[in-house]
């Protein structure tokens, strides 16, 4: 079947899918994976639920045919996933793809940036919260060093990759760090994302309090630089963008709780163990390894995913409340990723 027939099928734009590979982490990050319950006894995904790298090839062909252009890799910590490079070259021969990315927190990158650029990947973005030790030591929850970080961000930055900064803002944790973050960003010329903090799973105790919105910490960037709005690139772009006036460095806003923008939403994620769910925040899964280690064949494969996106009326953060986030199941983002 051709490929516009195919998305002719679909009543709502399918434009980008994430896929988380593995659910552990190196870190245990407050706001994401509380050490006190991802703790030593917690039990993660054996390695036969994960699923393969054929699997997701398989599905990630579909998905192209279905009209996705951009793929990004995420987990857990996806460079914790064993020989990723061997993914991201598969998924780059798809015909149709025109964007492998990953999101990570940089620990492994000096071992891997060159290897991962060489297989295809184009673009990287990097978890970083804090410029003070003590302070991204307790975040992290695994005193990991600032520096070893920023050694990531340079590996990606030497192997050619393009380099985004993600820093999750909170109320009472990080907010001290917003100007310190945008200057260190600014003068190594490298894009920022401010993203608020979000009720995603169940364990990080989020609360409506604890969000400093966009506009908050817009104005506080306003006191110390001039910034210029920047159109969005495309349709769904999920960062609003400014430019340092007189710059071509970028800043990003992430605001996924206080400007929801589900109309526009065209994102579907792949969990770690297979499960296709059409919102960050919907915790129904749609389970493909089942499907697929039942023998389905590509055409029944293709024809539900089919059937659970046209399906699909997500508008969680349209709706979000202090309610639904106490309430509603929601899957984990160590499941899902970002
Ligand atoms: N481990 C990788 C990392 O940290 O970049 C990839 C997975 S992580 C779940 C993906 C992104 O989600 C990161 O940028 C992280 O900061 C962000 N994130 C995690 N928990 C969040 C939360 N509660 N609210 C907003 N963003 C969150
Ligand atoms: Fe791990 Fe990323 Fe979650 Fe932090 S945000 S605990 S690095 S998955
Ligand atoms: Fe998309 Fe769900 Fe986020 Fe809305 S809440 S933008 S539907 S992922």
């Amino acid at each position: 079947m051709g490929k516009t027939m195919i998305k002719d099928q679909l009543n709502r734009p399918l434009r980008d899918l994430r896929i988380s590979v593995i659910d552990r982490c190196n870190f245990r990050c407050t706001y994401c994976m509380p050490a006190d319950i991802f703790g030593p006894d917690f039990a993660f995904l054996p390695k036969s639920e994960l699923l393969t790298y054929e699997e997701i090839e398989l599905l990630a062909r579909i998905f192209v045919d279905l009209g996705v252009e951009k793929i990004r890799l995420t987990g857990g910590e996806p460079l914790l996933r064993k020989d990723l490079p061997i993914l991201v070259k598969n998924l780059s021969a798809i015909e149709g793809l025109n964007d492998i990315a990953l999101t990570t927190n940089g620990v492994l990158l000096p071992k891997l940036a060159g290897e991962l650029k060489e297989a295809g990947l184009l673009r990287v973005n990097i978890s970083l919260d804090s410029l003070n030790d003590e302070l991204f030591g307790k975040i992290n929850g695994r005193n990991v060093k600032v520096q070893t970080v920023l050694n990531g961000i340079k590996a990606a930055q030497q192997a050619e990759l393009f380099v985004k900064i993600n820093m999750v803002v909170k109320k009472g944790l990080n907010e001290s760090e917003i100007v310190p973050m945008a200057k260190f960003c600014k003068e190594q010329g490298l894009q920022l994302r401010f993203i608020e903090y979000m009720d995603v799973g169940s364990t990080n105790g989020w609360k409506m309090d604890d969000v400093i919105t966009k506009k908050e910490i817009y104005e506080i960037l306003k006191e110390h630089y001039l910034l210029e709005p920047v159109d969005p690139d495309y349709f769904g772009e999920v960062a609003k963008r400014y430019r340092y006036k007189g710059t071509q460095t970028d800043v990003g806003f992430i605001p996924s709780v206080s400007e929801s923008f589900c109309s526009s939403c065209t994102r579907a994620r792949l969990s770690a163990n297979g499960q296709i769910f059409t919102c960050l925040f919907n915790g129904n899964g749609h389970d493909m390894k089942e499907l697929m280690r039942n023998g389905a064949s590509e055409e029944e494969i293709r024809q539900r995913i089919i059937d659970i996106w046209s399906g699909r009326k997500d508008r969680y953060s349209d709706e979000r409340t202090e309610e639904t986030a106490r309430y509603r199941k929601k899957i984990e983002m160590s499941y899902i990723g970002g």
